[in-house]
Order: C-alpha cells, then structure tokens, then sequence
C-alpha cells in the first residue's frame, strides 16, 4: 500500500486526486489530508478514506474539525504549522494542491520527507524555484509536474536528450475573454472573469486564465522546472484545449500532447508514474473535433505574458514579488476594489518598486521569499489605494 497525503484536499485538484484514490482504495493508505474553510467536505473526506490526520489551515476552525470527526478515529489539527507538520509525515507520494504562496513550506517540507511531489501549486516554482529544486535534490525526493502543460512537457521529453530540445510551446484556451474587444475588458465582472470555457478549476485560477496571469506564471514554472532559457519558451493560443503543450527538438519534429481537458489525466500520470495505468478520462474522438486551431498571443489584451518575461530577465526574487503582487491584485479584483484590467499595471508598479529588492536578495531561501512575499502584499496594498484615492 502506498502512503499517500493531499494538501488542499477540498480544492478542485485534490477532488480530482481523492476521484482517483478512491476508485482504488486497497492501494493507498491515506496518511494526511489538508484544507481551510470547506470543514465539511474535508471531515467527510478523512472519514470516507480513514485518513490518519486531517487538518484545517484556519487556526479557529478546530473545534468545527474536532466535532466533524467526532468518532471517527480521524486525528485532527488546525493552522498553518499543522499543515506543515501533516506535510512531513512520512508518505509515499504527496499532492501539493493548495492554492497560493500558502503551498510553499508546506510542499518544501514535503519534499525534505524524501518522497514524491506531485506539484500543482505553480506558485511553489514561481516563488522559490531553486529553492524546491535544491531542496528535492538535497533528500533524494522527486518533484513531478502536475499542471496539465507541465504534465505534458514532462511527458513529450520521456526517453529525449534535453539537450536535442529546440524550444517549447505550452497552450493557452485565452480564457474567458479570448473573443471580447479590448475595449470592454475594463468592465469585465467577477461572474465574467469566473467561467472557464474548456476547464472546471478553482476559481483563482480561473480568473487567472482570464487574464493570462496563469500562463504568465506557467511560463515562469516552465523555465524553473526545466531550466530552458527563456527565449525558447513560447505561448499559443489555442481555444480547444486539446493540446496541452509541444515540445520542438532540433530536428525539426514537434511532440505535441494532446487530451481531453480533464486534470485527472495528469494527477493520474504523477500518481502512477513512471507506469501508465488505465485512467477514467473521456477518449477524444477525432474526426467529431474536425479541427484544432491556433492564433498568436496579443500583448495588449493579456499584459500579464509580458511581464512574465520582465522576472525572469530580472531574475532573483522578482518571482516572489510578481506572485505576490498578483495574489493580491486578484483579491482586489475579487473583492470590487480592483478593475479586471488593473491587475496587471498594479502589478507592474509593486515590480518596479521593488526592483532593487529582488535583485538584490540573492539567496533563494525560505525566511527572504515570505519576507519579499510580505513586502510585496503591503505594497500592492499601497498601489492600488493610490490608484482609488
Ligand atoms: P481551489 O481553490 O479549488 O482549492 C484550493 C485548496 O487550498 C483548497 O483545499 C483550500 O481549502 C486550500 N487553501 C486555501 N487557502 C489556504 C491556505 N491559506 N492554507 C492552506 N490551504 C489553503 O484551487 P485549485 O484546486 O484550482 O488549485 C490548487 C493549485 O493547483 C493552485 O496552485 C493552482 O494554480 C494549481 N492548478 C490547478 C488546476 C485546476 O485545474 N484546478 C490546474 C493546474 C494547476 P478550502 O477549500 O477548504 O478553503
Ligand atoms: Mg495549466
């Protein structure tokens, strides 16, 4: 039996991940399971799977654990240190699904276990790259992508020399307002910006993809992970989501990834790698999708593939800044407080502003990413009550 934990277990990728452990629960032992706000589905979930420990991120919401489980067997334990210890017993395999710069030390303790990382918190990457490298390397663990694009780049390079890779294209659906004149962005709506047209994802991540700051971070993630210069990596807009991403090697071929938009297709792949197990995704039927287009990327509508490429030139801890930027531009924009299309130019301003700062701080440690992590929150705070005031 593999000892299995999932961190941020309630979200839409640990629901994809208990989907796939529960269709065959005499394999997996499940050792920890983490959420925050969602109690219920949570305490459910830990009694359903007899998980050793489940444990909320919101300190104030043990007693509303405890009482959950009341009777279960299920331990339970409640704030940000609990999930970081629930991330360190020992397991097998461990999902890193939690949204956010939150995902960090947990998924780094994680990996300090010396096990499997099966990573779909991009903001691990985006944040502290080298760190999670450095820190998979030092105990022996392994850091497999989770992040359909990333899933599928890993898996086009199974059996190549990285060193015959060309370049790589990862995809982009372009969102909920791929198709709207760029004129009426500006009053896009939480509602508008929460839709996905091809995949059904939190809802971060979605009004993510609706800006183009997802791709901007995938890009980031792809240059850590992979350690590709980043003039290399290009970005697609492709509508149908079918591919995921390409890989183009020196010869002229591209390896394309092609699928169903369904994210049990890769948490499935880090589960069972390095072996492919029969998964329960729909099988694309060719000749009914007819065809699968293409179209170049346009600045002016998604700023965000822009400024992706600023941190990585600018390199250091810009990663940590423009995350934490974004973060809390997308809780302005989630709150009323910031315009869609002010995102972006919120986050422009906290990099220019702490330009020195990310460069400066060498050292890719965990005390220096949340001390920039911190800064850059109150920072964008600053800017976008200036642009209100
Ligand atoms: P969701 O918002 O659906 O889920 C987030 C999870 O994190 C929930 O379990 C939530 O708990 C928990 N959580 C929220 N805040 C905190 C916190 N401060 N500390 C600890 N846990 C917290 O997100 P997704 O599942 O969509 O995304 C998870 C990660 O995977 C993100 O990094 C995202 O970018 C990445 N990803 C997601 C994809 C998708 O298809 N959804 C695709 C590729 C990558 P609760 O719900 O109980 O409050
Ligand atoms: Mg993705």
């Amino acid at each position: 039996m593999r000892r299995v934990s999932i961190l941020g277990a309630t979200g839409s990728i640990g629901q994809n991940t208990l989907d796939l452990i529960a269709r065959a629960p005499d394999d997996y032992s499940v050792v920890a399971l983490t959420g925050a706000g969602n109690i219920p589905q949570l305490a459910a979930d830990a009694r359903r799977l007899r998980a050793e420990i489940a444990v909320t991120a919101y300190e104030d919401r043990l007693e509303d654990l405890r009482a959950a489980l009341a009777g279960s067997g299920v331990e339970a334990a409640a704030g940000p240190q609990a999930v970081i210890e629930a991330a360190s017993r020992p397991a097998d395999w461990v999902m890193s699904a939690i949204v956010g710069a939150a995902g960090l030390a947990p998924g780094l303790a994680a990996l300090q276990q010396g096990g499997t990382l099966a990573l779909a918190n991009k903001e691990s990457l985006v944040c502290a790259g080298p760190l999670m490298l450095r820190t998979a390397r030092q105990h022996g663990a392994r850091i497999l992508p989770v992040d359909s694009e990333h899933s599928a780049i890993f898996q086009a390079l199974v059996g190549e020399d990285t060193a015959a890779v060309e370049r790589i294209v990862i995809t982009a659906s372009g969102g909920a307002f791929r198709d709207w004149p760029i004129e009426d962005l500006g009053h896009a709506t939480l509602d508008q910006a929460s839709s996905h047209p091809n995949w059904d994802m939190g809802q971060r991540i979605t009004i993510d993809s609706a800006s183009m700051f997802n791709k901007a971070m995938e890009i980031i993630e792809t240059w850590e992970f992979f350690g590709i210069d980043p003039a290399r990596i290009e970005v697609i807009v492709h509508p149908e989501s079918l591919i995921h991403a390409l890989v183009g090697f020196r010869d002229g071929a591209l390896m394309a990834h092609v699928g169903p938009p369904d994210m049990r297709h890769a948490i499935g792949y880090a589960l069972h790698w390095p072996e492919r197990r029969s998964l329960p995704v729909a099988r694309l039927d060719l000749a009914q999708i007819g065809g699968l287009t293409f179209r170049a990327p346009c600045d002016a509508r998604w700023p965000a593939l822009r400024l992706a490429r600023e941190v990585m030139m600018a390199g250091g801890l810009s990663g940590a800044v423009f995350n934490a930027a974004k973060e809390t531009a997308l809780d302005g924009f989630i709150a009323g407080r910031v315009g869609f299309t002010q995102m972006a130019p919120v986050v422009e301003e906290v990099l220019t502003r702490l330009s020195d700062t990310a460069r400066g701080a060498t050292e890719i440690t965990l005390d220096n990413v949340a001390r920039v992590d911190h800064l850059s929150r109150e920072t964008a705070s600053a800017v976008i009550a200036e642009k209100a005031g």
